[in-house]
């Protein structure tokens, strides 16, 4: 449990861990983001580099409460083999619990592939040490639309997004409460501005919502790039969906292009035409705190 030391209410901590994109960039993983809540440790997507920024938080694989993938997206998955394995290689209680992993139908047949493509490394450790008997153990829970964890006072709602042709996707509402009051949010994940978005982030403290800069992008001279603004919400809009939704705090990530140095502010002002509340962006570990009720 954490406690704002301020206003001794709870809060929900998220950090970004990766705020890059499919292109490499030296100073930013990929798309993932931790949760933490009520003692519990939810990752949002697992993109390239997770692990070292999960050490950089402070956080671990074998300590995970649950793996929530938006959708299969390259870039989301990227290292789901090296956080299976590794969650399995460094848990080291007898009869560990498997990893929840909660996704998009689809994510079954994601997982099952990965665990095959480890097969060797699985069946070489299996082999030599006495103390692991079988493989990474999992359990993969498929939803579209309703609510899909309720622990300990921390519950998880999914709703579909729209980021077609790639399909179906899902956002994750993210809250917790106790006594005092409830904090949330809401982590949108590759979308274009939609009515269930809407709806899922409505009244959220803080909305997590992956953007590009379709301004740039757009004037870029290879078709293939400029594809991707069909399917993201840019700065301006992401921010609309904030406002629209009334969500307290607006958390930038998944930056395309990079945010270049020095740039930040002028993001920040791309979102501040189209939202009131606070804006949050930044490099990799930036950490932001939802109030309950706020
Ligand atoms: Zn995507
Ligand atoms: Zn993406």
């Amino acid at each position: 449990m954490r406690i704002c030391g301020i206003c001794d209410v709870m809060t929900i901590e998220i950090t970004l861990l990766g705020t890059g994109s499919p292109i490499p960039d030296p100073n930013r993983a990929g798309p993932s983001t931790l949760i933490r809540a009520g003692g519990q440790v939810l990752l949002i997507d697992c993109g390239r580099g997770v692990l070292q920024r999960m050490a950089a938080a402070g956080a671990s694989a074998n300590t995970l409460s649950a793996l929530l993938l938006t959708h299969l997206h390259s870039d989301h998955i990227a290292d789901l083999g090296d956080l299976l394995i590794t969650r399995w290689v460094t848990t080291f209680r007898p009869d560990p619990p498997p990893l929840t992993i909660i996704g998009p139908p689809g994510t079954s047949e994601v997982v099952e592939a990965t665990l095959r493509a480890f097969g060797h490394d699985i069946g070489y450790r299996i082999a030599h040490h006495a103390d692991l008997t079988t493989p990474p153990p999992v359990e993969v829970r498929e939803h579209t639309t309703g609510q899909v964890w309720d622990r300990d006072g921390v519950q998880i709602t999914v709703a579909p997004t729209d980021h077609r042709p790639v399909t179906p996707t899902i956002g994750f509402r993210v809250e917790y409460a106790d006594g005092s009051g409830t904090a949330s949010v809401v982590l949108a994940g590759d979308t274009v501005p939609c009515d269930s978005l809407d709806a899922l982030a409505a009244g959220a403290g803080a909305l997590v919502h992956t953007v590009i800069r379709k301004d740039l992008i757009a004037a870029l001279p290879q078709q293939r790039i400029r594809d991707i603004c069909d399917y993201h919400s840019s700065v301006a809009e992401a921010a609309a969906t904030a406002q629209r939704a009334g969500v307290g705090t607006l958390v930038l990530t998944h930056y395309v292009p990079a945010i270049a140095p020095g740039q930040e502010e002028q993001w920040r002002a791309l979102a501040a035409a189209e939202f009131e509340g606070p804006i949050e962006l930044g490099d990799d570990l930036h950490r932001v705190e939802v109030v309950a009720g706020g």
